[in-house]
């Protein structure tokens, strides 16, 4: 019998940061690795979240048997919910993942589409046909898993997001041993390697000197409150601080959803080392003095609606911020969030906080293998081919430069896009087909918001809206004025002279259209030409304009 295909289709997360979502086929059976969201930039107003395209995925409905999560972030873990509207699959992955995943389908009431498999660093299993194994690999989340798939095709090796640290909180290090091992062995035809960081020479800084940073900070603000942001999910980063904080004598007050939950949740798996007696709720902080608080909290990113913004904007109603407080960014823009953050930080610093973040101090790094790591691991995995993953399409460009510096043949460094499918046979690693894989955008309960919707809303905010209203009379007469309602066009108030021509222009025109035909639809097309001509000599602005015409009884 000839050995089975293996191939591999990228639903998300090659051509953008986010939205991680691999398909791997065996056998006719479908195995998911990851199925993340990506958030907007400022060119999709009102959009939650962009999710991988699973339009494929319809069709093959029957053959999916799992999905398997490396890491508990968003950008892999995110659109689990929206994957279960759609679908029913186990979830597999490590404790910490599963306990985070399952939180996040309690809360959506999917809990029936699914079930949770917990799986543990090194174990081997398997997932229908699929022979799976999971190592430990070093990430800014803990529990993150390097997935590794045992098929007739040889090994497959999927790093998830990982950077390469010798000395991680929790002591847990990437099992590189295994990974050598494995290319003793019958080798390792296929390398995955997370291309984030593939643009920065060096090293990553090991997790545990932040922690070094705040022992050093901390005494400087004895007197002060301390207020730190950082990750929900970065729990090392959390225990940190706690740890420092603590050790000043501090209370820990979680401030934030996810902050809190996820607090919660580690402390019960024991993955976050913090007395119940050190932590309380931000509901008693009137009942502390300043040098005993350190708050911890969500929205280092600068998002609108988490704990420090309503912070920033004097919106939290049980603590208010001044010149007694230190605000501690511990955390570093995702690209897209540098303005907002930014403006974080200088309405902070209006309040009269003193705040500090990565810009002057060595307060966070990164969770992503740097070009000297991924070198490494080059080396160690040595692959037949090597396929970058999880960045734009400069990364993983990168990210192949980097194997190819190493050695690496060329024509054996794959650089795929969303939609590319792989197939690994006895030959080689080529690209057999594609699929679709558009951005699926979320607008609150709607999952499938078009792209022409949004351009719609794009084309709103830059330009507003006109639309006019006219009543044609029975005896083929205007009867009172016309109409114009605006919104974000121009400001009616400032612009009545505009507005008074616009009226006579769209009179004349409504006229001269009745003297031939009393065509309703006819005049409606006649007053938006007018108008738009109209609106665009006056204003160089193209605004969407929609007119009604009532013929009266
Ligand atoms: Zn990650």
């Amino acid at each position: 019998m000839t050995p089975a295909d293996v191939t591999i289709t990228f639903l998300g997360g090659l051509g953008e940061v986010g939205r991680n979502a691999a398909c791997v086929e065996v056998d006719h059976k479908l195995l998911l690795i990851d199925f993340g969201v990506m958030f907007p930039d400022s060119t999709m107003p009102g959009v939650d979240v962009i999710l991988p395209d699973t339009s494929w995925l319809k069709g093959r409905r029957s053959d999916i048997v799992g999905l398997i999560v490396t890491h508990g972030h968003e950008d892999h873990l995110g659109g689990i919910t929206h994957l279960l509207k759609e679908f029913s699959l186990p979830i597999f992955g490590s404790q910490l993942t599963m306990e985070l995943a399952k939180n996040k389908v309690t809360e959506a009431g999917l809990e029936a589409k699914t079930s949770f498999h917990p799986v543990a660093d090194g174990e081997r299993f398997e997932i229908g046909p699929f022979d799976i194994e999971v190592l430990p690999i070093t990430h800014s989340v803990p529990e993150s898993l390097c997935v590794i798939l045992h098929t007739d095709q040889g090994v497959l090796v999927h790093t998830g997001d990982f950077k390469l640290d010798s000395a991680p909180i929790d002591g847990r290090t990437t099992d590189l041993e295994r990974l050598e091992e494995l290319k003793r062995g019958a080798g390792i035809r296929v390398l995955m390697a997370d291309s984030t960081n593939a643009d920065k020479p060096g090293w990553s800084p090991s997790e545990s000197t932040i922690g070094e940073t705040f022992s050093e900070l901390f005494p400087l603000w004895a007197d002060r409150r301390l207020i730190v942001s950082c990750f929900a999910s970065h729990l090392h980063r959390v225990q940190q601080v706690c740890d420092a904080a603590i050790s000043q004598g501090r209370t820990i007050f979680p401030v934030g959803r996810s902050m809190v939950n996820n607090i919660r949740i580690a402390q019960d798996l024991g993955v976050l080392d913090l007395p119940h007696r050190s932590v309380d709720s931000i509901e008693n902080l009137r009942h502390y003095d300043n040098e005993s608080v350190c708050v911890i909290c969500t929205g280092s990113q600068g998002e609108r609606n988490a704990a420090l913004s309503l912070l920033s904007r004097s919106e939290h109603p049980e603590m208010t911020l001044s010149d007694q407080d230190v605000v501690l960014l511990s955390s570093h823009p995702i690209p897209g969030n540098e303005l907002a953050v930014h403006s974080l930080i200088d309405t902070l610093t209006r309040l009269g906080c003193e705040v500090v973040h990565d810009g002057h101090a060595h307060v966070h790094t990164t969770g992503h293998a740097q070009r000297d790591e991924l070198d490494h691991l080059y080396e160690i995995v040595s692959p037949e081919w090597y396929l970058p993953i999880e960045g734009e399409h400069r990364m993983l460009v990168r990210n192949a430069e980097v194997a190819i510096a190493a050695g690496h043949a060329a024509n054996r460094c794959l650089v795929a896009s969303d939609g590319d499918q792989l197939t690994l046979d006895e030959t080689g690693l080529w690209v057999s087909g594609q699929v679709p894989a558009e951005y699926q955008f979320v607008d609150g309960l709607l999952d499938d918001l078009s792209p022409r919707l949004l351009q719609e809303r794009r084309n709103l905010g830059e330009a507003g809206f006109v639309h006019v209203t006219v009543v044609v009379g029975k005896n083929n007469e205007l009867v009172g004025h016309p109409d114009i309602a605006t919104l974000g066009w121009l400001d009616k108030d400032r612009s009545v002279q505009v507005l008074a021509e616009l009226e006579i222009e769209i009179r004349e025109a409504v006229l001269s259209a009745l003297d031939s035909k009393n065509d309703k639809e006819a005049i409606e097309r006649v007053i938006r030409r007018k108008t738009g001509k109209f609106v665009g000599t006056r204003t160089r602005r193209r605004p969407p304009i929609s007119a009604t015409v009532i013929i009266a009884d």
